[in-house]
């Protein structure tokens, strides 16, 4: 990262010395572990490392922390000690994300060969804009709060920008949001219908990042919060809430397995994240878990260089039908590979093909249907089965973290009617159906 983009991240809102963040007590580089006070900066002035927030979480009793957020609201708020928010987070106008449902998805493992019992699907299209994304745009919407901005943006792949525009709307800032031009219909129209301004870009997501990056450097972009650039080490805290939920689903116990899929690597890191600080608060018991890293074939970096035994990702073009995954140069790459070599995990990818099989097995099993990113997960958890990576006979959570409905193409000509009839009994019987 060239030095004039951290220079330039740092004056389009000033850094607040002490802004009401909860528990959030600094931001701490990944790399070196230089901290910094709160505000709207991500990268390392002395290394250039991604920062993330640091807590002070030295306060809570272990007993007293469970009971209050077992008592707290069924959203991603009876989290609120744990993450960078101010502590009356919940009275203020978001959409509210979360405790979306976990299914125990006995029909799946059956035909899977997972032992009955032990697998499970953490359904995130239940979120307000049916996909996970709403997790952490309400991190970032109350970082740019504290921090005096008046305008949400992104960069995209599509569900994005429907979180950035639903948030913004209810929280009455203005929103103006950038996607790759030839996004799925369906992801296109979420994302205008809530009234703020949607900008295509002729490029892949890796330009609309960059220009995004620009953007911020320029008089243009002043009192703008991107919440995945200036507001990331905030917006990433969001995918805390999914180890949360998880683990409280499960009775307060860790997974033993979770399939997770990987665009920029942000949401998988973070959910090492929430389950570690689980450990540390006494919330689970600690013991080993494995977390599983999920790609399309058709952009599949991270899977490449942990196949190869690199430390180092190499960006790709991407080309998938998995849209929301294609991140051709994901920025958390390098944890991912780390977190999936420390727990045990891997990284495994599918093509296209295995994706759209994958949308209808979830779908004809448990009824629940997912976007392309589902595809991924569920065609990994697949093969990994098959290739005897991941363990059958223990604990495994898949998450699905969107709707099928945004990417109805992936699976229109494989479906449709399965006979059109006139409105009598004998035509019911010819076409073979009584
Ligand atoms: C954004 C997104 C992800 C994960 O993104 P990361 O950048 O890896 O955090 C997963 N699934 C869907 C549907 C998404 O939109
Ligand atoms: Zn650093």
């Amino acid at each position: 990262m060239a030095a004039q983009t951290v220079a330039s991240t740092t004056n389009s809102a000033p850094v607040a010395n002490s802004v009401d963040l909860g528990p959030a007590a600094a931001l701490s580089c990944r790399e070196c572990g230089h901290r910094v006070p709160l505000g709207p900066v991500f990268a390392c002035e002395e290394c250039f490392g991604p920062l993330e927030i640091a807590y002070d979480f030295s306060a809570y009793d272990t007993e007293e922390l469970r009971k209050r957020i077992e008592a707290g609201p069924a959203n991603i708020w009876r989290y609120a000690p744990l993450l960078p928010v101010p502590a009356d987070v919940a009275d203020k106008p978001n959409i509210n994300p979360g405790w979306t449902k976990l299914v125990q998805a006995d029909n799946l493992a059956r035909e899977l060969g997972v032992d009955a019992g032990k697998l499970f699907v953490k359904d995130d299209s239940g979120n307000p804009t049916h996909s996970f994304k709403d997790r952490v745009v309400a991190q970032a919407l109350e970082a740019a709060r504290a921090f005096g901005f008046t305008t949400l943006s992104c960069s995209s792949t599509g569900n994005l920008a429907g979180a950035v525009g639903a948030a913004a709307a209810r929280a009455g800032f203005r929103s103006c949001v950038f996607i790759p031009h030839d996004l799925e219909q369906g992801k296109v129209v979420m994302a205008a219908v809530y009234g703020g301004e949607l900008v295509g870009i002729e490029g892949n997501y890796d330009d609309v990042n960059r220009f995004c990056s620009e953007l911020i450097g320029d008089p243009a972009g002043e009192g703008w919060g991107f919440v995945n650039v200036n507001l990331r080490p905030y917006y990433a805290e969001g995918s805390k809430t999914l180890a949360y939920e998880i683990c409280e689903q499960l009775g307060w116990q860790l997974p033993d397995q979770l399939v997770v899929p990987i665009a920029s690597g942000s949401q998988l890191t973070k959910i090492d994240k929430g389950l570690q600080e689980l450990i540390k608060l006494g919330l689970v018991e600690d013991k080993p878990y494995k977390i599983f890293g999920a790609q399309a074939e058709g952009c599949s970096p991270v899977s490449v260089a942990y196949k190869a035994g690199h430390d180092v990702v190499r960006p790709q073009k991407p080309n998938t039908i998995a849209k929301s995954l294609a991140i051709g140069n994901p920025a958390d790459g390098p944890y991912v590979l780390d977190i999936a070599r420390r727990t045990g995990g891997a990284v495994e990818d599918v093509n296209d093909e295995q994706v759209v099989d994958a949308i209808k097995l979830l779908a004809r099993t448990e009824g629940i249907f997912a976007e392309t990113a589902g595809g991924v997960t569920v065609g990994v958890a697949k093969k990994l089965i098959e290739n005897g990576l991941l363990d059958p006979s223990l604990t495994t959570v898949v998450l699905n973290t969107g709707d099928g409905l945004k990417t109805l193409d992936a699976v229109a000509s494989d479906t449709g009617l399965t006979a059109t009839i006139r409105p009598n009994l004998d035509s019911f019987r010819e076409a073979g159906l009584g």
